[in-house]
C-alpha cells in the first residue's frame, strides 16, 4: 500500500514540531532531549516545552484545518 494510513494532520504536525528546534526563550537553552507535550481540544492543538534548565515554558498554539 502506498497509501498512509492513519496519517491525521495531527499525526503529521507533530512529526513536523518534533523535528524543530527546541529552544529556550528565555535562557537560550536548546533541548535535544524529551520532546513538546501536546494538548489537543477541537481543531486547536497546544505544543508545550518545558526548559529543564531554567522552567521556563515554551508555547505553541495551532489550529488544525
Ligand atoms: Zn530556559
Amino acid at each position: 500500500m502506498a497509501l498512509e494510513k492513519g496519517r491525521s494532520p495531527f499525526e503529521r504536525l507533530r512529526r513536523k514540531f518534533e523535528a524543530s528546534e527546541r529552544r529556550c526563550s528565555a535562557c537560550g537553552h536548546v533541548d535535544t532531549e524529551g520532546g513538546w507535550r501536546v494538548t489537543a481540544s477541537g481543531s486547536r492543538v497546544r505544543y508545550q516545552f518545558v526548559c529543564p534548565v531554567c522552567d521556563a515554558v515554551e508555547t505553541r498554539d495551532l489550529r488544525l484545518g
